[in-house]
């Protein structure tokens, strides 16, 4: 029976993955001049990009895809956030560069609480953050 459910998952799965793949690199045309735009390559595409969106890039937690017309300086980005990323956007700079991490101060036992410190940095940005967590008692069971 099992395997039916697992079937499942995996066409729903490459089907999912293939919608995604259909809609962001579906053909896309020109509003000015109706041509059909083309898509820039990732190296090409950088100087389309500011230095936050090629860090974000270069980090890849954000991909964005440049499209252009052959004809005119119409220029279409779009910005796709990556699912599987340590980082998450910044609450000062807004980039999707800010990382954390944490470090046990106090290991918890039965007996007592611990304690843990959290660091925020970001990469984009000056931004950074120290805040201690309780880590709660470890039960006896
Ligand atoms: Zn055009
Ligand atoms: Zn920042």
């Amino acid at each position: 029976m099992w395997p039916t459910v697992l079937i499942g998952a995996v066409v729903g799965i490459g089907l999912w993955i293939g919608v995604r793949r259909y809609l962001r690199y579906r053909r896309r045309h020109c509003p000015e001049c109706g041509l059909e735009l083309e898509l820039l390559s990732e190296t090409a595409d950088d100087e389309h990009l500011t230095d936050t969106q090629k860090t974000e890039e270069q980090l890849g937690s954000v991909d964005y895809d440049i499209w252009s017309c052959p004809n005119c300086e119409y220029t279409l980005q779009l910005r796709y956030r990556a699912f599987f990323t340590r980082y998450s956007a910044c609450p000062k700079c807004k980039a999707r560069t800010k990382s954390s991490s944490t470090a046990i101060l106090q290991d918890a036992t039965e007996a007592m609480s611990g304690r843990k410190e959290i660091t925020e940095t970001c990469v984009n940005c000056s931004y950074r953050k120290v805040y201690t967590r309780i880590i709660p008692r470890r039960s006896s069971d």
